[in-house]
C-alpha cells in the first residue's frame, strides 16, 4: 500500500508525494515498514537530538502520564513544569530565569513577540510596535512568526494577513560582499543600527534573530563580536532583543545555548525542537523578571492563552531529555563530534557544485552553487536541493534541504544535524552517503563543472 494523497485519510505535508511508513527508530537510525534503514542525518527536523527509541526517556515520560497526564495551566501548576523551569533556568545565560512552555516553535515565537509588545504597552510606550528581523531567516509558520520569517514562498498567499517587518541582512558570510572577513555592516552587526534609525527606534518593539543560522543561512556562524554589538545597539535604542534558539539551542552547537560562545544575553530567548528530543511536542519562552514585572503590576498575565501551555506530559519530556543530556554528557559529546564532522566534511569542497561547508557543533550546512568562482546559484527550476535530498533518502540518508537563500528565490543547500549519540563511524557513513548522493544527483542532471 502506498501512503500518499488521496489514497488514505491523511492530509499529508506534501500532496504530490508517496511517503515511506516509519515503524521504528533506534539511535541514529529509522526503519520503515519495508525494512529499509535510514541514517537520520538531521534528526527529522532538527529534533531527535538524543536519538530514537531511548527507553529511559519513555519510562520517565510514561511515569508522568501515570500520575497525571493533563491539567490546565489556568487552575494548577504541576511537578513537571516546576522541575523543567528550574532545570532550564540553571542552564540559560544571564537573567533568563522565568519560563513558559508551549507546544511548537511557532507558538513560542508568537508568545515571545507578544511579550515584547506587552512590555512596551505596560511600561507606557505603546508607540513601540514594530519588529525588526534578519533576512534570510525562518521563525515559524503561524501568522506573526511567518511575518518575521523572510520566506517568500511561504508568505505569498498570505501576504495581506502578515505584519510588516523591517529587515536587516543576516550575518551570512558566504553571501556577503566582504566574504565575512571585513568590517562591513552586515557582518559586524552595525546594519541593525542603520535599520533602527531608519524605522525610528521609538517605534520598534523588538529585534529577532537566530544566534547561529539554521536552515535559512545553512548554519552560517556570525563573527565572534556580532551579538555583543547587537546587544549594545538594542540597549542604546531601547529595543528588546529576542534570540530564536529553537533550532540551534539545547546543545546543538556544542554549548547549551548557541549564544554562550558570544558572551551576550538577549532579553527573551525561545527554545523548541531538541529540548524534548522529539519525545513530546515542546517549546519554551525564557524571560527575566525585569520584563515580567510590568505585566505582573499591570495586566497580570502574558496574553497568549493556549490549552496545552505548561501541561505535564510535554514538560516531563523536557525534564527527561535535559537530564538524559546531562547524565550522558551529550552536549560535550556534540562539541567533540562536531569537530570530527567538520573535519570529515572539509574534502566535500573539492566535489563539483560544493561552494561552501560551514557550521558549529553537530550542525553543518553544505551550500551548492552553479559557479564556485562567482557563487552563482543554480536556477530554482532545477530543484537541486530537493533532488539531492530525495536521492539521499533513496540511498538511506536523511538530510534537510533549504532553498531561496541566495536571492530570495534561488539557492540550494542541505543541512546535517545528526543525533548527539552519533558515532565517528556513522559520521563517516553519513558523509560518504551524502557525497555519493550528490554525485548521482549531478549526474542525473548531466551537470558538468565549467
Ligand atoms: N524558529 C526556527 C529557527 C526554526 O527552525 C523553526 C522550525 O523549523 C521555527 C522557529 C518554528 O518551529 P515549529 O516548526 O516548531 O513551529
Amino acid at each position: 500500500m502506498t501512503h500518499g494523497y488521496p489514497e488514505t485519510h491523511v492530509l499529508y505535508r506534501r500532496l504530490t508525494h508517496s511517503f515511506p511508513l516509519v515503524v521504528r527508530g533506534e539511535g541514529c537510525y529509522l526503519y520503515d515498514a519495508e525494512g529499509k534503514r535510514y541514517l537520520d542525518g538531521c534528526g527529522g527536523a532538527y529534533v531527535a537530538n538524543l536519538g530514537h527509541g531511548v527507553q529511559e526517556l519513555v519510562e520517565e515520560i510514561s511515569a508522568q502520564m501515570r500520575k497525571v497526564a493533563y491539567v490546565s495551566g489556568v487552575a494548577f501548576t504541576n511537578e513537571a513544569v516546576e522541575t523543567l523551569a528550574d532545570e532550564l533556568a540553571a542552564l540559560l545565560p544571564g537573567d533568563l530565569d522565568k519560563l513558559h512552555f508551549l507546544t511548537s516553535g511557532s507558538d513560542a515565537i508568537e508568545a515571545a513577540l507578544k511579550l515584547a509588545r506587552q512590555y512596551w504597552v505596560e511600561t507606557g510606550r505603546p508607540g513601540k510596535h514594530k519588529i525588526v528581523a534578519l533576512a534570510p531567516a525562518y521563525h515559524g509558520n503561524t501568522l506573526l512568526a511567518l511575518s518575521v520569517s523572510a520566506r517568500e514562498h511561504y508568505q505569498t498567499y498570505f501576504r495581506d494577513w502578515l505584519v510588516p517587518t523591517a529587515r536587516v541582512p543576516a550575518p551570512y558570510a558566504y553571501r556577503c560582499g566582504c566574504g565575512g572577513s571585513g568590517e562591513c555592516p552586515q557582518c559586524s552587526g552595525a546594519a541593525l543600527e542603520e535599520v533602527l534609525l531608519r524605522e525610528g527606534p521609538e517605534t520598534v518593539a523588538a529585534f529577532i534573530g537566530e544566534p547561529v543560522g539554521g536552515s535559512s543561512t545553512g548554519a552560517s556562524v556570525p563573527r565572534e563580536d556580532y551579538w555583543k554589538r547587537v546587544r549594545e545597539i538594542c540597549d542604546r535604542h531601547r529595543v528588546l532583543w529576542v534570540a530564536d534558539e529553537i533550532l540551534v539551542g539545547a546543545g546543538r552547537t556544542g554549548t547549551w545555548s548557541a549564544l554562550e560562545r558570544y558572551g551576550a544575553v538577549p532579553d527573551i530567548m525561545v527554545l523548541g525542537k531538541g529540548i524534548s528530543g522529539g519525545y513530546a511536542a515542546l517549546s519554551a519562552v525564557a524571560a527575566p523578571e525585569r520584563i515580567l514585572d510590568p505585566l505582573a503590576r499591570g495586566s497580570g498575565a502574558l496574553l497568549h492563552a493556549q490549552t496545552f501551555a505548561q501541561s505535564p506530559v510535554m514538560c516531563a519530556a523536557g525534564v527527561a531529555a535535559i537530564r538524559y543530556l546531562k547524565r550522558h554528557h551529550l552536549v560535550e559529546r556534540c562539541r567533540c563530534l562536531g569537530e570530527v564532522l567538520h573535519r570529515r566534511l572539509e574534502p566535500l569542497r573539492d566535489l563539483p557544485a560544493v561552494g561552501d561547508v560551514r557550521g558549529r557543533g553537530l550542525l553543518a550546512g553544505i551550500e551548492l552553487v552553479a559557479d564556485k568562482a562567482t557563487r552563482a546559484p543554480f536556477p530554482r527550476s532545477l530543484r537541486l536541493a530537493e533532488r539531492l535530498t530525495e536521492e539521499a533518502q533513496r540511498a538511506g540518508l536523511l538530510v534537510w534541504p533549504n532553498t531561496g537563500h541566495a536571492d530570495g528565490v534561488n539557492g540550494d543547500l542541505v543541512v546535517l544535524a545528526p543525533p548527539f549519540v552519533i558515532e565517528e563511524s556513522q559520521i563517516e557513513e553519513m558523509v560518504g552517503m551524502l557525497s555519493l548522493a550528490l554525485r548521482r544527483t549531478l549526474e542525473r542532471m548531466e551537470y558538468r563543472e565549467s
